[in-house]
């Protein structure tokens, strides 16, 4: 099964600027693949598009078989987005802010409640989960973007530079939260523009540069070229 499938994806912004040229790019059921690129590369338009974010100009893309444009809701729902702004109510207490998201995807309170509490306790959340999210500290808030992101049990877990201004311990234990994660069976993937992250974590890899994919590989070959 293919987890995500793009074919020949281009994005013309309003302004004209053209952030992707056609882009193919296929990441397969249980990878953990990484989308790496300089600052400006195209890497969030290309995951922005994925999980409908942003509109393509042209191209196929589809989730586990449900194609974007003709299936969106159920291709929608196989995806969580960890986005790289923090983008949740700093008021709500944290417990409420992964549970209500449940709301999204029709999950009822109780159950979303039970699941928020599994997914706050594995992220070492739970002591904070009554608490405004103003009061968690950056890394806290970023895997409280994590959490709320898998609320839905998603198969395909996309995020957007996930550690970036997180500190060396944190980012370890999100690293094994992650690498867990993805060995009970979500596939993942990530932008970074760290190849230290990348080589820690991923299997496969694509490379993009001013719009283009210029490589993709597994890391293993990447490393022994290097
Ligand atoms: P990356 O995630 O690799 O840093 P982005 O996908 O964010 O790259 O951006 C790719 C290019 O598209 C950049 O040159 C960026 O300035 C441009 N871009 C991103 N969003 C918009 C937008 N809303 N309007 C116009 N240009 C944009
Ligand atoms: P805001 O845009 O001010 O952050 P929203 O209520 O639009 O507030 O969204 C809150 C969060 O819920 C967003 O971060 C977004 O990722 C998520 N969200 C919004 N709409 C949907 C949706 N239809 N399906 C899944 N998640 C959604």
């Amino acid at each position: 099964t293919t987890a995500l499938d793009i074919q020949g994806l281009r994005k013309t912004y309003d302004n004209g600027f053209t952030a992707l040229k056609g882009i193919d790019l296929r990441v397969e059921q249980g990878d953990f693949f990484a989308l790496l690129g300089a600052n400006g590369a195209g890497k969030s338009t290309t995951i922005g598009i994925a999980s409908s974010l942003v509109n393509k100009t042209d191209g196929k893309v589809s989730i586990f078989g449900y194609d974007l444009d003709t299936q969106r809701e159920q291709a929608k729902a196989q995806i969580g987005l960890v986005p790289q702004e923090f983008n949740f109510n700093i008021f709500e207490p944290v417990v409420e802010i992964v549970v209500n998201q449940g709301g999204y995807y029709g999950i009822p309170r109780a159950e979303a409640f039970a699941r928020a509490e599994v997914l706050l306790k594995q992220l070492g959340l739970w002591d904070k989960a009554r608490d405004q999210a103003r009061n968690l500290s950056g890394g806290m808030k970023r895997r409280l973007m994590i959490a709320r992101s898998l609320i839905h049990q998603p198969r395909l877990l996309i995020l957007d530079e996930p550690t970036a201004g997180v500190d060396i311990e944190i980012r370890r234990s999100m690293w094994e939260f992650l690498r867990k994660l993805n060995a009970e069976g979500t596939t993942i993937i990530l932008t970074t523009h760290y190849l230290e992250e990348a080589e820690s974590l991923c299997r496969n890899i694509g490379i993009i540069d001013r719009g283009e994919l210029i490589e993709n590989t597994s890391m293993k070959k990447l490393l022994n070229r290097l």
